[in-house]
């Protein structure tokens, strides 16, 4: 059979070699339940609903497994979350299109974060799945092979992620997912080579010979001999990451990972991370009815600095805005930026106040780690300044802001603001977004509006205003990096690094080969 090369996005590292084994969905189970006239009532929902936060609770797994079951249990848990399938019921909604519709506008509030969040909505659809096939009863038991094989399915939810056996199972495809979900979290932190969003998947049977590069996001179907020679030779992909972790040339500028959770600091320091670039701390916040205390921020900030001493890390203050509601903050501006940024925390002083005192204890705890802290998309010198004083204030020793709209690039504009601040960053997922004149923002009915692709932060009206900032930070001796999606792309790097940007912070998992591309 001829050898097909299938490409989708690769997660961690690693080789395998072995037979599919293609994993059905239980259709036939969710299809039953939502049978009209099959009518389901409330408190069934909000057992099945509790008994799976249950089961994530009792998964028998640690580290980073362990605090997604939790972080998934919670949402669970949620309320408010509750509430909306309530209100679908009553709107005279089956059961599992109630739930569908509730963890779909949940997942549709974390795609609207964008970047890290966004990233994470896909679990809200494995919950919703769990959760109706837990109403539909058991589900035939799937008869796994007893050699060793390749996991193929559609998806895989977070919960089944951890229960994979590592001596049974070589490596898992899926055509959904991202490499950043929190089932592609687990099964890396399991060491298995991982294939997400794999496109052809559906010539794939089970018992297809198939080779995986986890590396590359490659899957080779019926693969040649010598292809096979080639990866178990010494040039296999595996001793190549191997080869670009130990190149011990630096980088043209220091390389920084982005990061959302404590959780993930293991990950950035294997690939190579100098320290963290930007660190989001939505994460605490979000499905909350109150703020996270001082106490609770503590203490994943604390695990944070603890995991990067003697490095650096650069925290962002919450970056929220009203698309993505939180009971406890009160709105601010208007226009095209209100509710987002800097701006929403200075309405709100005494959250800001709470956060800047949590990090400056966590810094306390962990002198041996630079912690620098920036607020998100500044709006104006005046906010710079108020920023600045306030962190100062909470003893905070580095203070800088992002710099994600075209206003502030301006001449007079950009001084004042570096001048008020020790650094600067610049976010080009949003820089780009409003410098195009698109918005980031997904639709009421779940289209995506407006986005872009990583090559247009390379279109001359987005560097002009790229180069202003760095020329002007530059100028004041003041450091400026760039911290948007567009920094891992070697191409846009190069272009940054040539206008004088002096690090560039990207996603852990692309670190290696963004070094190599710069090093080339
Ligand atoms: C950015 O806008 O480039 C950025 C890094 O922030 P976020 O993606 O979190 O909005
Ligand atoms: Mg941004």
């Amino acid at each position: 059979m001829a050898e097909r090369f299938l490409v989708g996005a690769g997660v961690g590292s690693g080789v395998a070699h072995g037979k599919a084994f293609v994993l059905a969905r239980p259709e036939a189970a969710l299809a039953q339940i939502s049978k009209p006239g099959n009518r389901i009532g409330l408190i069934a929902i909000q057992k099945a609903m509790l008994s799976v936060a249950e089961d994530l609770e009792n998964v028998t797994t640690v580290g980073d497994a362990k605090d997604v079951m939790m972080a998934l249990a919670m949402i669970l848990r949620d309320p408010v979350l509750f509430d909306v399938v309530k209100a679908h019921l009553s709107e005279g909604a089956e059961a599992a299109d109630a739930l569908r519709r509730a963890f779909a506008r949940f997942a549709r509030q974390l795609e609207a974060l964008g970047g890290y969040f966004a990233e994470r909505a896909p679990d809200l659809g494995y919950l919703a799945n769990r959760v109706i096939a837990e109403l539909a009863g058991d589900l035939p038991p799937v008869e796994f092979p007893s050699e060793p094989f390749i996991l193929v399915s559609d998806s895989i939810s977070p919960m089944d992620a951890a229960k994979l056996d590592p001596n049974r199972v070589l490596a898992v495809i899926t055509t959904d997912g991202t490499p950043t979900s929190h089932s592609a979290i687990i099964v890396r932190a399991a060491k298995l080579p991982m294939v997400v969003g794999l496109i052809g998947a559906g010539l794939i049977r089970t018992g297809s010979d198939l080779l995986v590069d986890a590396n590359a996001g490659q899957v080779f179907l019926d693969p040649t001999i010598e292809r096979i020679e080639h990866y178990s030779t010494a040039a296999n992909l595996d001793t190549q990451v191997i080869r670009l972790l130990e190149d011990d040339r630096e980088a043209p500028v220091t390389l920084l990972a982005n990061l959302g959770s404590s959780f993930e600091a293991a990950g950035a320091l294997a690939a190579g991370a100098k320290g963290v670039g930007l660190f989001r701390t939505e994460l605490l916040y979000l499905g909350q009815q109150e703020p996270p205390t001082r106490a609770e921020q503590f203490a994943e900030y604390s695990n944070l600095l603890a995991a990067f001493t003697g490095k650096r890390v650069l925290v962002r203050v919450l970056d929220l805005d009203f698309d993505k509601p939180l009971p406890f903050l009160r709105e601010a501006g208007t226009g095209k930026y209100a509710n987002r940024g800097l701006q929403v925390l200075l309405a709100n002083p005494e959250v800001l106040e709470t956060q800047l005192s949590a990090l400056a204890q966590a810094q306390a705890a962990n002198p041996k780690t630079e912690l620098w802290v920036m607020a998100p998309m500044v709006l104006s010198v005046a906010e710079a300044l108020q920023f600045a004083e306030m962190a100062r204030a909470a003893s905070l020793k580095k203070v800088g802001v992002m710099i994600e709209v075209p206003e502030v690039t301006e001449p007079g504009v950009i001084e004042g603001i570096i001048d008020a601040v020790d650094f600067i960053s610049i976010g080009t997922n949003d820089l780009t977004h409003y410098a195009l004149g698109k918005s980031r923002h997904v639709a009421g009915d779940g289209a995506v509006s407006g986005t872009i692709s990583l090559s247009e932060t390379r279109k001359p009206e987005v560097l002009n205003l790229i180069r202003r900032v760095i020329t002007a930070a530059n100028a004041a001796g003041k450091p400026v990096g760039i911290c948007g999606e567009s920094a891992s792309d070697p191409e846009s790097a190069k272009l940054f690094i040539a206008l004088g940007a002096d690090s560039l912070s990207a996603s852990s998992a692309l670190l290696p080969q963004l070094k190599a591309a710069l090093l080339a």
